[in-house]
This record gives structure tokens, sequence and C-alpha cells, in this order.
């Protein structure tokens, strides 16, 4: 391997900028030349493609966002179009590409693996729901930022005594509400691997914690379930509680990463970097039991990650 190729694809996740200088400044150290590829897929196709040096990185590690662009590309799903771009990256003297993204983005990486470029993924999204690592990049940015604005919404409504439906994100997955709703001490957690669709239950919940004496009651509820402005005129009309809905949207995907954030992303691309110089291809980066790991793409796309019963279990017990 001479040269090697990074780029972001999918949702961009903070901490993405500390993953792209780990790769440069990892691959330079290896002696391995390093080119940025813009605006994922689509920016390959489209040979939007620069040299990166070590300051090239420089003054990005605390940038939200990434500083190489993303985009969705659905024509690279055509076996065509996957063929055209392993031979831009030939012309462009690519041997392998760096991909941050999430579950689709490696199937980009496959596609370029089948014909002729290693390439190795790193998970890169808010969302945490990828099955094979415990940790992606981004996650921990996106759940702090959650939590500071629903301690926001609580002052509001524990003053005015409403109820608060607040939305976070997280696409199909509950992590992001769980998390959020543990450490904002939620009174309900919603997360679409576990909600049954009874309102009755949440509006039970409300008028017994006002009884208790309870002055707010926050819930916090998953992008999955959604509906939070319909389902907080419902809960208006059953319970007589003034219940407003937040939905915090796009602000958790952006701001300067955490500590924790720019550090696991800084080791999960030199580690990418290390496995595709040693010639490893079709592989993506995990952090499993305390350690960084890689598994085949198919075999990391096969896996299946669920919500621990017992965080879910002591979510619950907590919030009463
Ligand atoms: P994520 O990587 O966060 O899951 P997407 O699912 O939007 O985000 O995928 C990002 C990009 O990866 C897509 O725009 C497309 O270019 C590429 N991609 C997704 N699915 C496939 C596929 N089945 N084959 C090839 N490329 C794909």
């Amino acid at each position: 391997i001479k040269t090697i190729g990074v780029l972001t694809s999918g949702g961009d996740a903070p901490g993405m900028n500390a993953a792209i200088r780990a790769v440069v400044r990892k691959a330079i150290g290896n002696g391995v030349k390093v080119k940025g590829i813009k605006k994922g897929y689509q920016g390959l196709l489209y040979e939007e493609i620069v040299d990166m040096e070590r300051k090239d990185v420089s003054d990005t590690i605390q940038k939200g966002g990434t500083i190489l662009g993303t985009a969705r590309c659905p024509e690279f799903k055509q076996e065509e179009v996957q063929i055209r771009a392993a031979e831009i990256c030939r012309k462009h003297g690519i041997d392998g590409i760096i991909v941050i993204g999430g579950d689709g983005s490696y199937r980009g990486a496959q596609a370029l693996a089948r014909n002729g470029v290693n390439t190795i993924g790193i998970p890169g999204t808010i969302d945490l729901d990828i099955a094979c690592t415990d940790y992606t990049i981004g996650f921990d940015t996106a759940v702090n930022t959650a939590m500071e604005a629903i301690d926001k919404v609580r002052d509001t409504s524990s003053s005015h005594e409403r109820c608060s439906i607040i939305e976070v994100m997280g696409r199909n997955a509950g992590y992001i509400a769980l998390w959020c709703g543990v450490a904002n001490g939620a009174e309900d957690i919603l997360i679409p691997e576990k909600y049954d669709f009874n309102e009755q239950n949440i509006i039970n919940n409300i008028i017994y914690n006002r009884k208790k004496g309870k002055t707010h009651h926050i819930i916090v509820n998953a992008e999955g379930i959604g509906h939070s402005t319909s389902m907080a005129r419902r809960i208006e009309a059953a319970t007589g509680m003034e219940t407003r809905a937040t939905i915090l949207g796009y602000m958790q995907r952006g701001g300067s990463p955490t500590c924790k954030d720019r550090f696991y992303a800084s080791m999960m691309g030199a580690y990418a970097t290390d496995i595709l110089c040693e010639g490893k291809s079709n592989r993506v980066v995990g952090y499993k039991n305390g350690e960084f790991v890689d598994f085949d793409i198919e075999e990391a796309l096969n896996m299946q990650k669920a919500i621990s019963e017992y965080e879910y279990i002591v979510s619950k017990m907590l919030s009463q």
C-alpha cells in the first residue's frame, strides 16, 4: 500500500474530524501518502480528490461536522458505478480507502473491495446503532448536547408545572433516548425497541406523579417513535396538564466533540490505518469489551445489537 484515501459518508457526526486527522497523520507516520475524498462516494465519482498533509488536518480535532463533507449517493448501489469508482481510485493511485460512516457506507466499501480496492470502515454515527461495536463516533457528543438541552427544558417545565415531551434523535434505535432518559431523570423514556404504543400508561403515570406532588413530567421520546406534537395534544387533553413537545433535531448532530469522541475517533482512525497498511481489506473497526477489534464487513452487517434488558429495567425503576 502506497497511497490511501479517506472519506466520510452518510450522516455527519462530531468526532469525524478527529478520525480523519488520525488517518492522515498515522498514514504519513507509516510512510504512506493520503488523499482526501470530498463528499463521500459522490465526491469519489466526481473525482473531488485532494492530497492531504499533516498540516491539512491542523486545527480540526475540536470541530464538529466533517471537513471532507459528506453526501448521500444512491447510485453507488449500482454495479457499473462501483466498477467506475474502483477505476477512479486506480487512476489516482489510491490502493486503499478508509470509509467513516454507518452500515450503508460499509456496503459501498464492500463493493469497492470486491472491485480490487482495499477498504476499512470506521463506525461514525450519533445513533450507536452499529452492531459490531459498543461505541460509535459522535454518540457521546450527541447525548451530552441533548442532555444539556433537556436540563434546560426541565427548568421551565418545573416552573410552569408542565409536562414536556422531548424528542431526541437515533433513527430506529433508542440508545440516545435511553441514555438521556437516565441521565436527565426523565419520568418516562420511550424507545422504539420497547414501546407498546399504549399512551394510557403514560397518562396514568402523569396523574400518579401529580398526586405525589411532582411539579413536572419529562418524557424523553425517541425519533423512531416520533409524533411528539400529536402525543402532547392527546396527553394534555387526557390529563389536563399543559403539555409541550420539543423536538431537538439537528442540534444534536453538531458541536465540538467531547473528549471521549475525540479520543476514540483518534484511536479508531489510527487502528484502521494500521490494518489497511498491513494489507487487510473488507473489514470494519469496532470497540468491544475494552479493545479495538476488526470484523469482516459481511459478518459485521449480519450482527445484531439490542438495548440491554438490565439497563432498560433499571431506567424504568429509577424514573418512578
Ligand atoms: P450510513 O452510512 O450512515 O448508514 P447511508 O445508509 O445513507 O448512511 O449510506 C451512505 C452511502 O453509502 C449512500 O449514500 C450510498 O452512497 C452508500 N451505500 C448505501 N447502501 C449501499 C449499498 N447497498 N451498496 C453500495 N453503496 C451503498
